[in-house]
Order: structure tokens, then C-alpha cells, then sequence
């Protein structure tokens, strides 16, 4: 039987239409092209072009990568043609009609494969396409599932769905344990779903979808590693029945400057941040950045702000969008210019892998989206936790709980739509927002055992993708299970 090698296979990844999906799956495209496979990333003409820079830098240190896209029919679910990603946190209805037009990419997407030379050996999807499944059987390869967030987050959902205990229960809000769990882990409902008060029947209906696409899935690869959550890994390749790549935390393939700085989009004024970050004292920095999707009402930054203001520790804050009223506020009514000696603040997307792994940054105030997790854990960096919806509760729990490397806010209700189109969101005070930053930054002994952990899985996450390391182990075993399929199928054809 004729045997196919690594430099016989061709990836196709289709990662989710959001920057906490693509930044991952193209760092991982990097490294599977790395070890001489050739990779195929598809999306849609509007993430593309954030990637160009860094697919053409790949290209030039002779990688095999490339771009292909795909345009949503976003005009056939009845969006306009700005709602062409998850850039934004969007209604209920908004996001099942985006996901709606994404299962629409079902036949371009296979009329896209079949073209390519040489042929796909395997389909890597973001578990959001539960349609790859049926594109993988009729190609005859392999299609894998991928999982943004870890182990953790996965057997929670896991659990509570396959255990039915959300029909038992009726509040919404009261804390209950998860049963069969390594740990006692205490969620309520809202938190499990990660939606608020709004998921909506369609919306359970298409999870329940993607989680029957993905049993007939070949496998499934995770954005984690063994040691930071050995035992929830074990639980997840028992609880999934079939194989599990766990092969994160993928950052730490970005060796090169600009391409740390440029990781899903451009940032402006790399080098006057890291010249403020140079004459800080080591660890007295607090970095403040809810990710690319979570916003906060005009009158939520104000207090977050004035919560800064008021602890008097340095601090790089990350805001996106700002509204006249907040404009007035930071320039006018003197916001700036009060903690100017003290406090940078960033417009627009910030190098975030690059300020985390500045000596001087000593805290991270985090939305806990798993990647800004996974980075926190890469820097060594403990981390106040300030979740707003999706995995990102449970990510709270994990890192609070589990790895003891954060401070709670204290926000329990996911933010959410009300029916009539208002965004609902817990108001954290300023002094509670002081009393967090506080506990966090201060040299007590919690906060010092805190840090120390925190360190601890640096090392570990570091070793972990180093040659020999479980995730780089698990990229080989992934490649040679391609290659085996591959083989198997010339063999029988
Ligand atoms: N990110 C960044 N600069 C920003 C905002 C976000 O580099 O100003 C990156 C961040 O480093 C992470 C990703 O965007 O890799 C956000 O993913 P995460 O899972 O943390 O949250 P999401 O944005 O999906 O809610």
C-alpha cells in the first residue's frame, strides 16, 4: 500500500468569522505548515484582509499557507452587509441569522474544495459548521472539530446538556454543582448557557446540531494544553469518545515582532506603548482590555475609569468605541489629563500579546475570553475577571477555582438583549472596581501565592509547545492520523 507523508497533505480550516476563533486557527495553520503540511484557511473577503500581513510573512519563510475566500449571503437572511462577522455583540435574532447565512456556505464551500490541487486530506472546522461533516463524507477525509475554548469549558456544557439537569432546575440565577465534574463546581443556568435571559430556541437548536455533527466527527482538536487541565482533558476524551488533540497554547508559535504585535489586526503606536511600558516599575502595570466583541455602556467606562483613577496604580487601557458622551468625559471633563503620568489608553485594537508580555505588566483585567485566558496564563499574569456572556463565565470559574490565578468583579448575569432591542449589563461600581484592582496588584501573601502560580503555568504552557513538549506531541499525532486516513482511503480506492 502506497503511503502518504506530511508533505502530502493538504488542511482545510473554515474557523469561525471572529477574531477570538481566526486568531487561534491561523496561529495553528502556521504551525501544522511548520511541520511541511499544506494548509488551506476559508473566510470571508472581511477577515481576510486582517490576515494578509501575516500569511505573506509565513510565505516568505517558505510555509505553505493560503487564503481563500468565501462571501456570506448575508442579504438572503436578511442582514446588511456590515454584519459580515462577530465583530460586535449582537442580538439574538442578529446572530442566528449570521449563523444562518454561515450554514448557507455548505455547497460553495464544496464546490471550493473540490477545486483545490492538491486534493484536502482533512477538514478542520470550527465546531460552528456542524455542515463540514456531511462536505468531509462525500470527500471521503477526515473532518476534525475545533474547540475555541478548553477542556473545562467543554465538560461543563458537556455535563449539564447530557445530564438533563437544566430542565431540573427553574432558577435561573441560583448556584447549583455540576454533577461528575473533578471538581465541585458551582454554575447557575444563565452562566451555563453563556446567553443571559435570551438564548433563543433556535439558537439551542443549532448547538444541538453542531454537537450531532461532531459525533460523527473523525476528532476533535482543542485550544488547550494537558497540564493546565489535565484531568478535565481525560474526562473530555471519555466523555466525547474519540480523539482528542489537545495542541495550545498556539501564541507561543509567534517568534517573530510583528507578528506578536499584528495577531488579528493592525495596532497603531506599537513602539510609544512599549517605551511607556519600559519605564514602569516590573509588575506594577495593570492591562485593561475586554477583548474584540464586548462593549460596555458609556456609564460602565465612566465608573471603570473613575475605579482606575482612584487606585493609583499604572494602568494601559484598551477602548474600542467611544461615544460623544465618553469623548467629553476623557478629553473635556479631564479624564486624560488626570492620570496622564499614570494611565495610557489605547484606541482601537491594542498588540495585546505584546503589552501581556512586558516585565512591567503585572495584571490583566480580562472579559475571560479564552484566548486573552490562555495569554494571561502564557505571560504568567494573574488577572482580575470580568466576564459578559458565552464560555466566558465558566472561564471566570475555571481560572478563579481551578488555577487560583484570579479576582473576581463579582458580575453574575451574563449581559444580554431584552426583547424590546435594549442592552442589559450589571453596573460594577467604582469603589468595587478599586477594592478588585487593589486585591489583585497589592503585595499580599494570597496576592504573592497568586503570582506564583501564575508563573508556574508559564513554564508549564512554554514546555508544552516546546519539541517533545504534549501539545507539540499532539500536532505529530494529529498529522500522522491524517496521514494513516489518507492512506487508508488510496488503499481502497
Ligand atoms: N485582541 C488583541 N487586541 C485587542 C483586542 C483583542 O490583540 O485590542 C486579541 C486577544 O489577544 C485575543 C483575541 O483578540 O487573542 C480575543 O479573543 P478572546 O477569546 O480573548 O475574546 P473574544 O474577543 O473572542 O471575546
Amino acid at each position: 500500500m502506497a503511503t502518504v507523508h506530511t508533505h502530502d497533505l493538504h488542511f482545510v480550516m473554515f474557523p469561525l468569522m471572529a477574531q477570538g476563533h481566526m486568531i487561534p486557527m491561523v496561529d495553528m495553520a502556521r504551525i501544522l505548515a511548520g511541520r511541511g503540511v499544506m494548509v488551506t484557511v476559508v473566510t470571508t473577503p472581511h477577515i481576510a484582509s486582517r490576515f494578509k500581513s501575516v500569511i505573506a510573512r509565513a510565505n516568505e519563510a517558505n510555509l505553505k499557507i493560503q487564503l481563500l475566500e468565501l462571501t456570506l449571503p448575508l442579504a438572503e437572511v436578511g442582514l446588511p452587509e456590515d454584519y459580515n462577522a462577530f465583530d460586535r455583540f449582537l442580538t439574538p435574532e442578529d446572530s442566528a441569522k449570521l449563523f444562518a447565512s454561515i450554514q448557507l456556505l455548505e455547497k460553495p464551500a464544496e464546490n471550493l474544495l473540490r477545486g483545490l490541487f492538491p486534493p484536502p486530506s482533512c477538514i478542520i472546522s470550527d465546531f460552528t459548521f456542524p455542515w463540514s461533516t456531511n462536505v468531509a463524507q462525500r470527500l471521503n477525509i477526515p473532518r476534525i472539530v475545533f474547540h475555541g475554548p478548553g477542556c473545562f469549558w467543554l465538560l461543563c456544557t458537556h455535563v449539564a446538556f447530557s445530564s438533563r439537569i437544566l430542565e431540573r432546575i427553574e432558577s435561573e440565577t441560583e448556584r447549583f454543582v455540576l454533577p461528575g465534574l473533578p471538581d465541585p463546581v458551582e454554575v447557575t443556568k444563565l452562566q451555563i448557557t453563556g446567553f443571559g435571559k435570551a438564548a433563543t430556541a433556535s439558537q439551542m437548536e443549532f448547538w444541538f446540531r453542531a454537537i450531532q455533527a461532531e459525533k460523527s466527527a473523525h476528532g476533535i482538536v482543542i485550544h488547550t494544553f494537558e497540564e493546565l487541565e489535565s484531568e478535565y482533558v481525560k474526562e473530555i476524551v471519555k466523555a466525547k469518545e474519540k480523539k482528542v488533540w489537545c495542541i495550545g497554547p498556539v501564541l507561543l508559535c509567534n517568534k517573530d515582532d510583528l507578528d506578536v504585535a499584528e495577531r488579528g489586526n493592525k495596532a497603531a503606536n506599537v513602539h510609544d506603548y512599549l517605551k511607556w511600558l519600559d519605564e514602569r516599575e516590573p509588575g506594577s502595570v495593570l492591562y485593561v482590555c475586554l477583548g474584540s466583541v464586548t462593549t460596555m455602556s458609556t456609564e460602565q467606562l465612566i465608573e471603570l475609569g473613575l475605579g482606575l483613577e482612584s487606585t493609583k496604580i499604572p494602568f494601559i487601557w484598551c477602548i474600542k468605541k467611544k461615544t460623544e458622551e465618553l469623548e467629553k468625559w476623557f478629553s473635556k471633563e479631564g479624564f486624560e489629563a488626570r492620570v496622564r503620568d499614570r494611565g495610557l489608553i489605547v484606541h482601537g485594537w491594542a498588540p495585546q500579546v505584546l503589552i501581556l508580555s512586558h516585565p512591567a505588566v503585572g495584571g490583566f483585567l480580562t472579559h475571560c475570553g479564552w484566548n486573552s485566558t490562555l495569554e494571561s496564563v502564557c505571560a504568567g499574569v494573574p488577572v482580575v475577571t470580568w466576564p459578559h456572556f458565552a464560555d466566558q463565565f465558566l472561564n471566570e470559574t475555571f481560572v478563579v477555582e481551578i488555577l487560583k490565578i484570579g479576582v473576581r468583579i463579582g458580575v453574575e448575569i451574563p449581559v444580554y438583549y431584552t426583547k424590546d432591542g435594549d442592552k442589559m449589563e450589571t453596573l460594577v461600581k467604582r469603589e468595587d472596581v478599586k477594592i478588585v484592582i487593589e486585591q489583585l496588584m497589592n503585595d499580599s501573601e494570597e496576592g504573592k501565592q497568586r503570582r506564583k502560580r501564575a508563573i508556574e503555568l508559564a513554564k508549564k504552557a512554554k514546555a508544552a509547545m516546546e519539541q517533545g513538549g504534549s501539545s507539540y506531541v499532539n500536532v505529530s499525532s494529529l498529522i500522522q492520523d491524517v496521514a494513516q486516513a489518507m492512506t487508508n482511503k488510496v488503499g481502497t480506492t
